[in-house]
């Protein structure tokens, strides 16, 4: 890595933002909380890509008293260097990352300024641990002020603002904040999804999640089942075999693999700014279509699994029951009388999205509007997992399920893939990250000035900067009118 150049980058951003007036001042008025003192105007939970760049943005905005906190360890947010078990990431590398629209920082000049502009063209796809590297730069060079070792444990309404309850690497803290953008994650809004079809009690000795760590030597030499056959199963089996696993089944219910990614066929400015207005029965009917026709795996990780000749799919083979038996695991399939043993499972079936489910938020769990309470699809298009997305406003804050039950809600802004149906994937994707932080920065920053617009015409009215004092024609306050 070239430091020199390294160093000249950070320079380069100095002098774009210095050239852009970035950031202005910090100008919402400061406010109290209910017992007297200074809160911050925004809390943002969570410091990966979302966390990020709805940071940069509003501080952009000169929404300045920001904090941001994430539990993981500095550099370890997000799943990149996880459970993210592909060597690179999915998407083409010329997406320009949350690059806030300032092309110093984008992907590619922070990769070129460390590797070089040829090794820029020679790269196919950005390595996970790059993509961390940039995203831990960008924390850096934004000056964000992240607090890493934290966890929001609770929210609860606190007067007009919103009570975090922290765990401060084991010690309890609170901080009391004006808005909170929860900015949590693929999990983030209802966890791993388990099938109930596979005994809870096996993990972590018998199996475990995709989502989980995993401790693949302890699975050198065993069979391993893999329930579910998307990208993560795929990765997972790959992982296993490279690292020594004997044999790796997958079990997928579907007869044939989705083909297409219609999520890069929705990766264009219309569609991802636009989705938000359009009417909910249409939002609901591609959300539904989405979920039907599926993701593909991309070929690449697919090429990397049949690399390993102990890797065996079974499509068309619904799992019935997985459970324990002896010192490995009984995964019996639809139609099959005896069950099928390995040593191992792991269970590749993705996220829940349920609002009653985001521990976070139990203290309105029941107060947050879902698209069920909201809306009613045909009969053909019912779909109960839909149902329970949470229903956004249009600065991605939550709604209240019975008008007047919980205002608190308008306050919290849930910026992660729960978002999808009312925002479509900007708050969980890269192609729309600068998107959505976009909307959510101005959400918010119009909230703030409103409901500060008192303070602030006071302070207007007594701004009092001479601009004519040296002329002719200066009159001291005084002798105004
Ligand atoms: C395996 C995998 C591969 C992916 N590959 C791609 C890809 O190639 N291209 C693409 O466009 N998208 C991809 N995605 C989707 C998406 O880009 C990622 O999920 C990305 O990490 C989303 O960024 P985020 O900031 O929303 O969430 P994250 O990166 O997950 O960050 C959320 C952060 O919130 C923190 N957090 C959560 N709860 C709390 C709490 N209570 N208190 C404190 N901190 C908390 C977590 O520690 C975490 O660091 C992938 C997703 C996964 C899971």
């Amino acid at each position: 890595m070239d430091q020199t150049s390294a160093h000249h980058h950070d320079a380069a951003v100095a002098r774009d933002l210095a050239c852009l007036g970035l950031p202005p001042d910090n100008w919402p008025a400061a406010a109290t909380g209910p017992d007297g003192t200074p809160v911050l105007d925004v809390l943002i939970v969570g410091a990966g890509m979302n966390g990020i760049a709805a940071a940069g943005s509003l501080l952009f905005r000169g929404v300045r008293n920001i904090a941001v906190i994430d539990r993981a360890d500095p550099g370890r947010e997000g799943p990149w260097l996880t459970y993210a078990r592909m060597g690179t990431l999915r998407s083409p590398k010329t997406l320009p990352g949350p690059a806030l629209g300032i092309p110093s920082l984008t992907y590619r000049a922070w990769h070129e300024a460390r590797f070089g502009t040829a090794d820029w063209e020679r790269l196919y796809k950005i390595p996970n641990e790059l993509w961390a590297a940039y995203l831990t730069w960008l924390q850096r060079v934004l000056s964000l002020p992240v607090r890493h070792r934290t966890s929001l444990v609770a929210l609860t309404p606190a007067g007009r603002h919103l009570r975090a309850r922290l765990d401060a690497a084991g010690e309890a803290q609170e901080l009391i904040a004006r808005r909170v953008i929860l900015a949590t994650g693929r999990g983030g809004t209802g966890g791993d999804a388990w099938p109930a079809f596979v005994d809870r009690d096996l993990a972590p000795q018998f199996a475990a999640h995709t989502n989980d760590p995993i401790d693949f030597e302890r699975l050198r030499g065993k069979s391993i089942a893999i329930i579910g056959g998307g990208a993560s199963g795929w990765d997972n089996a790959a992982t296993a075999l490279e690292q020594g696993a004997a044999r790796v089944d997958m079990y997928v219910r579907r007869k044939v693999l989705p083909q297409v990614n219609k999520g890069r066929g929705t990766a264009f400015p219309g569609f991802l700014q636009g989705w938000s207005a359009l009417p909910d029965a249409e939002r609901w009917r591609y959300m539904a279509y989405f979920n039907d026709v599926q993701s593909p795996v991309p070929h690449e990780t697919v090429h990397r699994t049949l690399a390993q000749p102990d890797f065996h799919i079974h499509l068309g083979c619904p799992v019935r029951a997985v459970a324990r038996d002896g010192d490995g695991v009984a995964v019996t399939l639809a139609g099959e009388a005896a069950p099928r043993r390995h040593d191992f499972a792991i269970v590749a079936t993705g996220f829940n999205v349920d609002t009653r489910a985001i521990p976070e938020l139990a203290a309105f769990a029941g107060d947050i509007a879902t698209w069920g309470d909201r809306y009613a699809p045909p009969a053909e298009l019912a779909r109960d997992d839909l149902a329970r997305f949470p229903y956004l406003g249009a600065g991605f804050e939550l709604t209240e399920r019975v008008a007047g039950c919980n205002p608190a809600l308008a306050h919290i802004h849930l910026v992660n893939h729960g978002a999808t149906l009312s925002h479509t994937a900007i708050a969980s994707d890269i192609p729309g990250v600068n998107i959505a932080a976009e909307r959510v920065s101005g959400a918010i920053s119009a909230s703030l000035f409103c409901e500060d617009a008192e303070a602030i015409r006071r302070r207007v009215e007594a701004f009092d900067e001479p601009e004519l004092q040296g002329t002719p024609f200066y009159m001291p306050p005084d002798e105004r009118d």
